[in-house]
């Protein structure tokens, strides 16, 4: 066997790339290496949404590179996938002169080809292909939960997102692709299916026969057994209220939804291209409260938008607390010159600045997770146990809190255990099963 040693930036997304690429490779005469120095094949998968993650990309080339250099006689091949890819195209042969192949997102399953062809031509694969399924094992990390992509691409064109550049327009895949994945993540144990896309209310608008997002929901749903599903990511003004409904009346689909909100400005959300204001996305948080008990609401923020005043950065503040939102992810603004707001160069905040607004973002997201955990101090909730360290066994809750069991117990991993909640900190719960 061949060794492959792959580097995954980024999100889900990319990770479920990674599980597919590691599955795919090792029919092809490919197994997996921890170890750098004994590798045949490196990959990196890309992540674009900051420079950061750019420049780690093109570090760890740097590194591959050196290896390479030195071990001539070994025939060692250097690849890089993602986002990253789709962004820089071609140029990434031009500024790694050590780099034997470029391809996209949409090109995974080629790369058998692609590593054959690499023995005589550096080349790089972009072609805009539909969701490619087959029937390759996927090598998926070991875990309770297995991420399972429904669709992906975006049609959104936020100023400040290079997703519709480089994973293209939506596609989904089929409801009969998406169930027989299914089916296989449950028969081999995992207990937690997270259902993956850059926007899952769109689901299923470029199909045939146009199934929708609920619709999926409910398929899903159907299936068999003791286990959990989960979704990411959904753009607010596309929740339906049957996704809402279904959500509710469901057995296996925990409640929690990820709506990233990205400021609490309705000017700021006007330059960011987001279609909803802060009224509209306070409704629909008020409507999936009203109807769903015990929901974990999560968000996403930029601090430092272009042009952003210290005053509308405080109306973000502002909004996490009256919008009660259980957690959100942060970033400072950071810029991408493919996108419009990578262009507003004269409007930049500076760096300290956005450093600054970020600190104070943070701050306001921890008081609101510590307050969102205080909710459930005496209560009783489900937990799925994953991990066990120094003894103490720990899992999530259906809503996606973290809790520590604080007993004498034995458990399983996957084994789901009711926990009564006796004490919380800002990301943690602490309760013994009842
Ligand atoms: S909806 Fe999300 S993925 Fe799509 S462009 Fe906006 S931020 Fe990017």
């Amino acid at each position: 066997m061949k060794k492959l040693f792959i580097d995954t930036l980024g999100c889900q997304m990319n990770k479920s790339d990674t599980e597919r690429i590691i599955g795919m490779l090792s029919h092809f005469g490919y197994e997996q290496t921890q170890d750098e120095n004994e590798a045949d094949l490196f990959i990196v998968n890309t992540c674009a949404i900051r420079q950061l993650s750019v420049d780690k990309a093109y570090s760890r080339l740097g590194n591959w590179g050196k290896i390479k250099r030195e071990n001539k006689d070994k025939n060692i091949k250097i690849a890089i996938c993602g986002c990253v890819s789709n962004l820089e195209k071609e140029s990434l042969l031009k500024k790694f002169p050590y780099l034997d192949l470029v391809f996209g997102t949409r090109n995974i399953y080629e790369l058998p080809k692609l590593l054959e062809k690499i023995n005589d031509e550096r080349i790089c694969a972009l072609d805009d292909m539909p969701i490619c399924e087959n029937d390759y094992e996927i090598v998926r990390e070991k875990s309770t939960n297995a991420w399972l992509p429904i669709m992906e691409g975006c049609n959104n064109f936020c100023s400040y997102c290079v997703v519709p550049y480089t994973r293209g327009r939506e596609r989904s895949r089929s409801i009969e692709a998406i169930l027989k994945e299914a089916k296989d993540i449950l028969s081999k144990g995992f207990k937690e299916i997270t259902l993956l896309g850059q926007n899952v209310d769109s689901y299923g608008k470029n199909l045939e026969n146009k199934p929708n997002f609920a619709q999926l929901l409910k398929a899903l749903d159907e299936l068999e057994g003791d286990f959990r599903i989960r979704f990411t990511s959904s753009y607010p003004t596309d929740i339906t209220d049957e996704v809402i409904d279904v959500v509710k009346n469901s057995k296996h689909i925990c409640e929690c939804f990820h709506i990233p909100m990205q400021s609490g400005n309705d000017r700021v959300l006007r330059a960011m291209n987001r279609r909803y204001d802060v009224e509209q996305y306070r409704q629909i948080v008020q409507k999936i409260r009203n109807n769903i008990k015990n929901v974990t609401i999560t968000s996403d923020f930029i601090a430092g938008f272009p042009s952003e005043t210290e005053e509308e950065f405080l109306d973000t503040i502002k909004a996490i607390d009256e919008l009660q939102l259980d957690y959100s992810n942060t970033a400072a603004y950071s810029p991408r010159p493919i996108t419009k707001a990578g262009k507003m160069t004269d409007l930049f905040i500076d760096d300290e600045e956005k450093k600054r607004r970020l600190a104070i973002l943070n701050e306001k997201v921890k008081e609101a997770s510590l307050k969102s955990n205080e909710k459930y101090i005496g209560s009783v909730l489900e937990i799925l146990i994953d991990d066990v360290k120094d003894g103490v066994y720990q899992g999530r809750t259906r809503n996606n809190k973290v809790v520590h069991i604080q007993d004498d117990k034995k458990y399983e991993i996957g084994q789901f255990v009711d926990v009564k909640i006796n004490r919380v900190t800002t990301w943690c719960m602490f309760g013994e099963s009842i």
